[in-house]
């Protein structure tokens, strides 16, 4: 099973319709992004969060319940649910407005032990690193997972709104990305972090970077394996990381570390990159994850 913890929130999409702003909400946050796909690729999910006690917090536990196969998400009555406004600009440029001042997810729940035994991977998301409480939060969770003998997921996923202070932020991320055994970046968080950091302080970690239309790059133990990805043209690319992840967590879970072999790897992020470019053919990040028959079919080709 995939546990994975941390933000559940409403996206909320602007769009201008007959020069009036009307904003569509969707679930959302990376991590519970990741816990649904994780289900529809096939393996079991869990996810641990917190709302508010809103209506839009009973909105995201009722899709929560129906769409991950273990939620546990907290409603909590002294914080609002955190919501994401995101508005399209004329050119098709995304801007995000974050409304997560001292919000639910700031404040997340105990994961209960009943989920962390059966956990084969614990993946935290990043939103949390943000406050001292959430950092605190962060490393409990992965000593105790690993106490529990489970393998820890870290994906950077860095939100420049959430953090101005980019440098801080890093600094943030390397406790992070050191505390885990699989860690995801984009292309530009690499080369923020750098090519001889990760080479060198993330060695022993499974490492995954995502390159767009390009496919991604894995390495572990100083072996690195670029592979392409399906060839799509994009329709909306949100949640295309989500949905590589979700693919890649669903196959890492059956594996043990002895298994990470080269062969097993390009077969995990092939399936991966599957995920992430069928999952660019439609609108949003969960309505748009692709059935497990249909990443199995367009990878037979
Ligand atoms: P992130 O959110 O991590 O930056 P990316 O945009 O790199 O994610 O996308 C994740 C994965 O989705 C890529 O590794 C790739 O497999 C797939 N993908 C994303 N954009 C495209 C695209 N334009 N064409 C084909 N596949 C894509």
């Amino acid at each position: 099973m995939i546990l994975c913890v941390g933000e559940i929130l409403a996206d909320l999409i602007g769009k201008s319709e007959n020069g009036n702003l009307a904003y569509d909400r969707r679930a959302g946050g990376a991590p519970f992004n990741v816990a649904c796909g994780v289900r529809r690729f096939g393996a079991e999910s869990a996810f641990v969060g917190s709302v508010g006690d809103d209506l839009i917090g009973r909105f995201l536990c009722d899709f929560a319940a129906s769409h991950v196969d273990r939620a546990h998400v907290r409603v909590d009555g002294r914080r609002n649910t955190t919501l994401a406004f995101v508005e399209l600009d004329a050119e098709g440029d995304r801007s995000f407005c974050f409304y997560r001042k001292n919000t639910a997810d700031a404040c997340l729940p105990p994961v209960p032990k009943r989920l962390l035994a059966r956990a084969d991977i614990v993946h935290i998301g990043s939103l949390m690193l943000s406050e001292k409480r959430g950092l605190q939060y962060a490393e409990n969770l992965a000593k105790t997972a690993h106490g529990a003998e489970k393998l820890v997921s870290f994906d950077v996923n860095y939100r420049e709104d959430i953090f101005p202070d980019r440098g801080a932020a890093a600094a943030l991320y390397k406790r992070m990305l050191e505390a885990a055994d699989i860690v995801k970046l984009s292309e530009e968080e690499y080369g923020v972090f750098g090519r001889d950091y990760v080479a060198e302080a993330l060695f022993e970690k499974l490492v995954c970077v995502t390159l767009g239309a390009k496919g991604c790059t894995w390495r572990y133990r100083g072996e690195s394996r670029t592979l392409p990805t399906l060839p799509v043209k994009p329709v909306d690319t949100t949640g295309a990381g989500d949905a590589f992840y979700a693919g890649a967590l669903s196959k890492l879970g059956s594996l043990r570390r002895s298994d990470w072999t080269r062969e097993r790897l390009d077969e995990v992020f092939a399936f991966a990159n599957a995920c992430g470019a069928l999952a660019t053919q439609a609108r949003g990040a969960i309505d748009a994850l692709p059935s497990l028959q249909e990443v199995e079919a367009a990878l037979r080709g």
